[in-house]
C-alpha cells in the first residue's frame, strides 16, 4: 500500500509522518523530493540554485521521481509505503505556473512514474487564519516561507492535480491536534485496508 501525506509549508505532514512511523514500524517512509541518493542531490540543486527557466525546474522534480519511483517505491509496493509527497505535489506547483499543459503534466508524470502513483492521498488542510499564524511564528523563529496567498493557492492546487492524476484525495483538517490528526489518518488506512 503506497500512500502520500500531502499539504503546504506548515501544514504539518513531517510531523505526522513521524507519528505515522510509531504505528507501522515496517513501514517504508520515505520523501519526494529527495528520497534517493541522486534525488538527494537533485533536491539541493532545485532548492538552492534558482533555475532561469520553470521547465528546467520541472524536469528536475520530474527526474528526481522517475529516480524515487524506480529506486523506493516500486520495489516496496508489497509492503507499508507512507511518503511525504508525491507526483501530486509536482503536478499542483507547475499547475500553478502555467506554462505545460494539464495534458502534458499528466503524460510526463506517467512517463516518470511508470503510471505508479499513491493509492490515496491525505491532504492536511489548513485555513488562511491558521496558515498566517503558523508563517509569523516561523518568520519569529528566523525562517522565511513563500506569502500566504501563494500557498493557499498551492493547497487548492493539490486538489486539481489529484483529480488529473486520478488519485483519491482524502481531505484532513490541520488546524486540529497532532494526535486528532494521527487518529484521523489512521482511520482512514485502516477502513482503506478493509475495503
Ligand atoms: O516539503 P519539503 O520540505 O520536502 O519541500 C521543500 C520545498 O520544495 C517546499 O518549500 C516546497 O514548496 C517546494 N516544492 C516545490 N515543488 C515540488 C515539491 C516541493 O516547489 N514539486
Amino acid at each position: 500500500m503506497y500512500i502520500a501525506i500531502e499539504g503546504i509549508d506548515t501544514a504539518g505532514k513531517s510531523t505526522q509522518i513521524e507519528a505515522l512511523k510509531k504505528h507501522f514500524p515496517d513501514a517504508v517512509i520515505t520523501k519526494e523530493p529527495g528520497g534517493t541518493t541522486i534525488g538527494q542531490e537533485i533536491r539541493k540543486l532545485v532548492l538552492s540554485a534558482k533555475t532561469q527557466s520553470k521547465r528546467a525546474e520541472f524536469l528536475l522534480f520530474l527526474a528526481d521521481r522517475a529516480e524515487h519511483i524506480k529506486e523506493v517505491i516500486e520495489p516496496n509496493l508489497h509492503k507499508m509505503i507512507i511518503s511525504d509527497r508525491s507526483a501530486v505535489s509536482g503536478v499542483a506547483y507547475a499547475l500553478t505556473q502555467g506554462n505545460i499543459s494539464k495534458k502534458d503534466l499528466i503524460s510526463l508524470n506517467d512517463f516518470a512514474t511508470k503510471k505508479i502513483y499513491p493509492q490515496t492521498i491525505y491532504l492536511l488542510r489548513l485555513t488562511k487564519q491558521e496558515l498566517e499564524h503558523r508563517l509569523s511564528q516561523k518568520e519569529l523563529d528566523g525562517i522565511e516561507l513563500r506569502g500566504s496567498e501563494y500557498l493557499l493557492e498551492i493547497q487548492e492546487s493539490i486538489k486539481e492535480a489529484s483529480l488529473l492524476l486520478g488519485v483519491p484525495l482524502i481531505e484532513i483538517d490541520a488546524t486540529k491536534n497532532r494526535d486528532e490528526i494521527t487518529k484521523e489518518i489512521l482511520n482512514n488506512i485502516k477502513n482503506e485496508t478493509m475495503l
